[in-house]
């Protein structure tokens, strides 16, 4: 069965950097991607760009290609979505055998021991890490501990599982944030070819960020 992945994000905006790196792990992990954009808690900082608004770049980011699609289940919830929620819920829906892949960032899968229920993403998901210039592999001990038990290589026989794996997937190192893109913009500079040319187009057009 073709493995289903997952790239979550805030996504404001998408940036060559997802875009390039959800590319190659679908290559690599022979995956079909979809991208989550997410709801963000009332208590974290808030997106610039509210959700239709990012889904509209999303959207123009994604058009042409059928590799990598767009799935807005967590903006259709009300509140904001735990991962381990959008797992149950996939899991459901996809059933019991089929590999999911959670991919993350380094820097985000850093953070996973601060998730709600995090052991239990496990359970629903392989969890594939991707290599992202200027954030060391620096992981809290209970991280290490999981990693050391789950890691599998990318060619190892995790799709013969349906969860429980840690990847480490080496895709292109671009240097690209969403928080350097909104900087340019907020200071008057192009980024362009940080990002699709459809994107920055509509960006400029509407003036977000400006
Ligand atoms: P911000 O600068 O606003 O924090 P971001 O560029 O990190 O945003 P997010 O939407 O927060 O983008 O990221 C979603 C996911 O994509 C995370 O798992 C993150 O680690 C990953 N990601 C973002 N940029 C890159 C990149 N250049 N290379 C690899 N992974 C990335």
């Amino acid at each position: 069965m073709r493995p289903l992945a997952l790239l979550g994000g805030t996504f404001d905006p998408i940036h060559n950097g997802h875009l390039r790196a959800a590319w190659e792990a679908a290559e690599q992990l022979a995956a079909e991607v979809h991208l989550l954009p997410a709801n963000v808690p009332p208590h974290r900082p808030q997106p610039v760009l509210d959700a239709d608004q990012r889904v509209v770049l999303l959207r123009l980011a994604l058009a042409g290609q059928e590799r990598l699609r767009l799935d807005t289940r967590e903006l259709d919830r009300a509140g904001p979505s735990y991962t381990v929620d959008t797992l149950l819920e996939l899991r459901a829906e996809h059933g019991p055998r089929r590999p999911v892949v959670l991919l993350l960032g380094v820097d985000a899968f850093a953070g996973l021991p601060s998730w709600s229920r995090w052991l239990q993403l496990f359970d629903l998901a392989h969890i594939a890490v991707l290599a992202r210039p200027g954030h060391a592999r620096d992981y809290a001990p209970a991280l290490q501990e999981q990693c050391a038990r789950r890691g599998c290589s990318v060619d190892g026989d995790w799709r013969d599982r349906a969860a429980g794996n840690v990847l480490f997937v080496d895709v292109s190192e671009l240097d690209i944030s969403a928080t350097a893109i909104r900087r340019q913009l907020a200071r008057g500079q192009e980024p362009r070819f940080l990002l699709p040319d459809a994107v920055l187009a509509e960006i400029q057009a509407r003036r977000w960020y400006a």
